[in-house]
């Protein structure tokens, strides 16, 4: 049953765009010791652009793009969305029609095109040799925060795609109101480490775990409530959903995928991130009147 006292500090959460799908998560928020954020989407906005652009001799920006652009239509990852409408708008490209794409998860994709099977995503998926493409680029581009995309076929490296996404606008008050009520904040993601350093320093966040796996995710948020106590998880994606149920209390973007809002015993609906050192006040204050 529901006191009373939970049942008004939950429809005050609701009027503040913080849904609790029980009382028993809002209750638990006020023993909060750490947070684990996403990254892609839930610190930053999630719509990432492209910034720069490298071939190899021999090939040229156009071809990179029709073959990136092709492949990544069949995907609905945020950086999919990204190339394909660089390739339009920088280039008047217009993708063509892969024979088969599959979908590497954490890694990127494998496609079929006019015959031709190309690699596109991580390094470590393309190829040893992508660490040294473009020379020192690489390392310049993920210091900057952008996420690097290579493209490669059975022949080598063909080019590197960087693309830049945005802290959301209201991210690191956020993470400092967290850190001023004694939370510990942390982020994971499945992107590289250098291009993590670069947004946790952005995000003013003192730990982060990079190229983390949907199962990675989940290991670290368990070696995160054992390091801490009570931890929650913050994310928007299908492949944070194994987290959210693993940690203490799991809070979804609102404007995240189905798989995530279903998972979460937490939505912020309006994905307002001050809302929730707001919800640990809330129910701080809900824990002092039931007592
Ligand atoms: P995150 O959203 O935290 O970056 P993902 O698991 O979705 O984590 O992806 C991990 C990494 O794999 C991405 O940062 C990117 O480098 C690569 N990747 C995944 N999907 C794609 C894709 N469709 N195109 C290019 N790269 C991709
Ligand atoms: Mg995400």
């Amino acid at each position: 049953s529901i006191t009373p006292a939970a049942l008004s500090a939950i429809s005050n959460g609701a009027r503040h765009g913080i849904l609790f799908k029980g009382s028993v998560h809002l209750e638990r928020l006020a023993s909060l010791k750490a947070i684990a954020f996403d990254k892609t989407g839930t610190l930053t906005q999630g719509k990432p652009t492209v910034t720069d652009v490298y071939t190899r001799e021999g090939t040229t920006k156009e071809e990179l793009l029709y073959i990136t652009a092709s492949i990544e239509n069949h995907s609905n990852h945020p950086l999919a969305a990204a190339i394909v409408q660089y390739a339009k708008q920088a280039f008047g490209v217009e993708p063509g029609n892969p024979e088969l794409v599959e979908d590497i998860t954490g890694f990127g994709l494998r496609g079929t095109l006019n015959g031709n099977v190309y690699k596109i995503g991580k390094p470590d998926f393309i190829g040893s040799e992508a660490h040294d493409f473009a020379g020192g680029a690489a390392a310049v581009l993920a210091g900057e925060g952008k996420t690097l995309v290579y493209v490669g076929d059975d022949s080598g490296i063909l080019g590197l795609i960087a693309l830049k996404d945005v802290l959301r606008q209201e991210t690191i008050r956020a993470i400092g109101e967290l850190q001023k009520v004694g939370v510990q904040t942390i982020m994971i993601t499945g992107d590289n480490e250098q291009t993590a350093a670069a947004i946790a320093a952005e995000s003013h966040i003192p730990e982060f775990y990079a190229s983390c796996l949907p199962e990675m995710k989940v290991d670290t948020i368990q070696k995160l409530k054992e390091k801490y106590g009570t931890v929650a998880m913050i994310g928007d994606g299908i492949n944070d959903a194994p987290a959210l149920a693993t940690a203490s209390v799991g809070i979804a973007m609102g404007e995240g995928t189905d798989v995530a809002l279903e998972t979460a015993d937490v939505v912020l609906m309006k994905n307002e991130l001050s809302r929730i050192a707001q919800a640990i006040r809330l129910s701080k204050r809900m824990n002092v009147i039931v007592k």
